[in-house]
């Protein structure tokens, strides 16, 4: 659960950071653009966030 909420934070923190960067943020020569792609992976890897949910709801016996 840690994972998964940890992982969707990231994701939502990186893809604002980029919002905000505005046309830098989306070019491959800042930081910031390697950021949200980076978090990204932690959203489909050891399990992508759909599948996490799932298991969180089997867990929470819904
Ligand atoms: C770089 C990388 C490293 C990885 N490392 C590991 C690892 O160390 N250990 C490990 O176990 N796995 C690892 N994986 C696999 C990863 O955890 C996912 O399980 C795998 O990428 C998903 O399989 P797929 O790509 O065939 O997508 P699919 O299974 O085809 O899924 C495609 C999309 O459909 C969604 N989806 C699928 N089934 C459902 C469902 N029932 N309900 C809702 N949505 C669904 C998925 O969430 C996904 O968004 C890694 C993957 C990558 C890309």
């Amino acid at each position: 659960m840690r994972n998964f909420f940890a992982s969707e934070m990231g994701f939502r923190t990186c893809n604002q950071a980029v919002q905000i960067h505005g046309g830098y943020g989306y070019m491959a020569e800042y930081d910031v653009e390697r950021h949200l792609r980076d978090i990204k992976l932690m959203e489909i890897g050891e399990g992508t966030s759909e599948i996490q949910r799932v298991v969180i709801s089997r867990q929470l016996g819904c």
